[in-house]
């Protein structure tokens, strides 16, 4: 799969992460793909509209996938993210056992939108970082910087 097939998804994320702020949730959102390519799940942030303090969009994808496919199938599945995943959701992806991440924007880079907004007070530590400490070699690629500017610009006003 070429890097371009990666932005095409990467900017359905955006359009998802669109939809979540207009559902009156953060403007994060992420999908899941299978074997071939196939969008098989899509997920918004839920976190505000349910007051569920793990909803963020790609460990609530997570947890749905695990729900419906085995650890097998999932490791050869990718999770698409706007920005990168944060250590929570990190660690669900990890027990999920979907064997690749990829994401738009540095956690780094979001964290510098959202400063310490006290809705979503942004880790400053890389996935790769986290997933270093673990016992699988899950993939990670990214960030994307064509497309960061486009991602950044749904956050525009949300978090001043
Ligand atoms: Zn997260």
């Amino acid at each position: 799969m070429g890097e371009k097939d990666h932005i095409y998804y990467l900017k359905r994320c955006i359009e998802i992460s669109r939809e979540s702020r207009a559902a009156g949730n953060t403007p994060f959102g992420a999908l899941l793909t299978g074997p071939d390519g196939e969008i098989l799940m899509e997920q918004q942030n839920i976190e505000i509209t349910t007051g569920k303090c793990t909803g963020h969009a790609e460990c609530t994808l997570a947890e749905r996938a695990s729900q419906k496919y085995s650890k097998a199938f999932l490791w050869n599945c990718t999770l698409y993210s706007t920005a990168e995943p944060c250590a929570m959701c990190t660690g669900a992806i990890y027990w999920a056992n979907i064997g690749r991440i990829v994401y738009g924007m540095t956690e780094r880079r979001l964290l510098e939108l959202t400063g310490s907004n006290e809705q979503n007070p942004t880790f400053d530590l890389p996935c790769r970082e986290v997933l270093a400490r673990g016992q699988k070699q899950i993939e990670v690629v990214g960030p994307f910087v064509e497309i960061e500017e486009e991602a950044a610009e749904v956050h525009r006003g949300y978090w001043d």
